[in-house]
């Protein structure tokens, strides 16, 4: 019984680490787009009120909010990251959820 345990344990930890390392690059935040004036004088677009579209990767870090600036031509590669990060913390979540239905069922074994 023990044995099977301890397989079952080895290949729940192989089939996580390979879906792991398929999620890369990998991100937790959000990118969400806002319009800032720029610094030209006489801009029209800042004069209109219309401004400047720019991308903000937004994150936490030790709790504190935090943003930086994304490049258009990067923002699809961080969509993904930021994809493959819920993806990771729903593995996660279904790894933590197995490992304590698998500790009971080898309690009651
Ligand atoms: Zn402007």
């Amino acid at each position: 019984m023990k044995t099977t345990a301890h397989q079952a344990d080895d290949r729940s930890r192989a089939a996580f680490l390979a879906k792991a390392a398929s999620l890369w690059p990998v991100a937790k935040g959000s990118l969400t787009q806002t319009r800032s004036p720029c610094t030209r004088k006489n801009c029209k677009a800042c004069a209109s009120g219309r401004k400047h579209p720019k991308l903000i990767f937004t994150f936490r870090e030790e709790g504190r909010l935090r943003g930086l600036y994304v490049r258009p031509a990067h923002a699809e590669r961080l969509r993904r990251a930021i994809a493959n990060g819920r993806e990771l913390e729903r593995i996660i979540t279904a790894a933590g959820r197995d490992l304590v239905l698998a500790l009971r069922g080898e309690a009651e074994a």
